[in-house]
């Protein structure tokens, strides 16, 4: 099956089914048993069942299904939000005295997440440019994972994942990836090396920007317990599900912060035009793009350009794409604002993977937590602007971007 045939069809209907197209949205918060052993059992994993929604729900089920088979995972786990999905990995795997080596270009939150957990004692070892040899030399007996986002959001820079995966592996360490931006349109993380891959599914996932959630896809590939994580304990004699199972049965049903059922559905419903969207989206911004090359008064980041460090990345790694999210520098921070106020059709939003063309200026929002060096490192300027090119028509987004830069002059 090819990519929009699969995202229809992988996933079967389940057996209770009456025939419906989609699965049904079960918004309840628990189900009741004939008998107090049956609950019995249901709570002991001794049997297949659903006993309360924080802990597990058919709807998710089919949500996290389809993103598992998706991504090539052996499982995966929906959660509240993207950030959700990123503290509660970090947490099922770390411990007090660990260290990360993360990618400097990351969303703003995940910057911030990693300022709340040196709280805990779990501290964050940022590198301006994440590759095999700079994250071996970061590399001490601390480290416990390496973090990095693909495609950075908003740097735009594109990690090489296999040579990240064999830095990692060859020092007993998982690599984690958040592929909110890259998407399983354009690349599987999983079969590049990566151990775990992360998607805020309030983006491309869901694709509607109409809910919140992220999700958890587990590679089954690293092998977990023992020295680099005694915190496994009994857990590690799952096997390959040693890390879903402690996240499902611990930090994840701990902290509570599962999806509803309802925002599953809307995820599932967006998931199955993924494709069609990503393919417009990608198309559009490659085109806005160029238009930003060849126009006065701004410059362009976007990894499928040419002129792009990440050029060569995004040809072998990214299917020859660059993704639906362009960068551009107005000149000044006042020129930015000016441009932003003046388009007729992007919204000023704080989002990307709506169907609308969505603009944000990061310095200011974002990043307003920041520092001036996580700025700069994140590669957000005082003149920058984050564009999540939407399915409008390409025409139209480029005679509006003309008009609202030819007003800055
Ligand atoms: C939006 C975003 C997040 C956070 O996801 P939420 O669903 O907003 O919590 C994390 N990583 C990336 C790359 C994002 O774009």
């Amino acid at each position: 099956m090819k990519f929009n045939t699969s995202l229809l069809h992988t996933v079967k209907p389940d057996k209770n089914s009456r025939g419906e197209t989609l699965p049904p949205v079960y918004q309840v918060s628990a189900f009741a048993y004939d008998s107090a052993e049956q609950l019995e059992k249901v709570f002991n994993n001794k049997a297949a069942g659903y006993s309360y929604t924080r802990v597990g729900n058919p709807t998710v089920d089919a949500f996290e299904k389809r993103v598992a088979a998706l991504e090539g995972g052996i499982g995966a786990v929906a959660c509240s939000s993207g950030m959700a999905a990123i503290s509660t990995t970090l947490m099922n795997i770390l411990q007090a005295g660990d260290e990360v080596i993360v990618s400097s270009g990351l969303f703003g939150g995940t910057i911030e997440l990693f300022e709340d957990l040196s709280a805990f004692g779990i501290t964050a070892k940022f590198l301006d440019t994440v590759t095999y040899e700079t994250v071996c030399a970061a590399m001490t007996e601390r480290t416990k994972a390496v973090f990095t986002e693909l495609i950075g959001n908003p740097k735009l820079d594109v990690a090489d994942i296999a040579g990240l995966a064999k830095a990692c592996h060859e020092n007993g360490i998982p690599l984690i990836v958040d592929s909110t931006t890259a998407t399983p349109y354009l690349v599987n993380p999983l079969k590049l090396g990566a151990d775990i891959v992360i998607h805020s599914s309030s983006k491309y996932i869901n694709g509607g920007g109409n809910s919140i959630s992220g999700i958890i896809v587990d590679g089954g590939s690293f092998k977990w317990g023992g020295g680099n994580f005694p915190q496994f304990g009994d857990f590690a004699k799952f096997g390959i599900f040693a890390f879903i199972s402690k996240l499902r049965n611990r930090i994840w049903r701990n902290t509570g912060c599962c999806i509803s059922p309802f925002n599953a559905y809307m995820n599932i419903v967006g998931l199955e035009t993924l494709g069609l969207r990503m393919e417009r989206c990608c198309e559009n911004a490659l085109k806005l793009a160029e238009f930003f090359e060849q126009t006065e008064g701004v410059t362009v980041g976007y990894p499928a350009l040419k002129s792009s460090p990440y050029y060569g990345l995004s040809q072998t790694e990214l299917s020859g794409k660059g993704g639906a999210i362009v960068t551009i520098r107005a000149g000044s921070r006042e020129k930015a604002f000016a441009l932003m106020n003046s388009l007729k059709y992007a919204s000023i939003a704080t989002n990307i993977g709506d169907l609308r063309t969505l603009v944000i200026h990061p310095a200011s929002t974002i990043y307003t937590h920041s520092t001036e060096q996580q700025r700069l490192s994140a590669g957000v300027y005082d003149d920058s602007i984050r564009i999540s090119v939407g399915i409008e028509d390409a025409d139209d987004l480029i005679e509006d971007f003309a008009q609202a830069i030819e007003k800055t002059k």
